[in-house]
């Protein structure tokens, strides 16, 4: 049973209040609330994961010396 990552409930997905997607995985929530929240700031609740970490890695450290030109 997925996990409402905002409030940490169990929720169904047939009956999830509401429903996002972020970096291709899909996210359920109790209630319009935690969506809401969730669609706010979806990096401090979305489910860390190995495709995410290498993202992080390799998208934005590599670019910070690009100002300095
Ligand atoms: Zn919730």
């Amino acid at each position: 049973m997925p996990r409402d990552p905002v409030c940490g409930t169990n929720v169904n997905e047939d009956r999830a209040a509401g429903r996002s997607e972020y970096r291709g995985r899909s996210y359920y929530f109790c209630s319009d609330r935690c969506k809401m929240e969730f669609d706010r700031s979806p990096d401090r609740y979305a489910t860390p994961d190995e495709t995410r970490e290498r993202d992080d890695r390799t998208g934005r450290t590599g670019w910070t010396g690009d100002r300095s030109r």
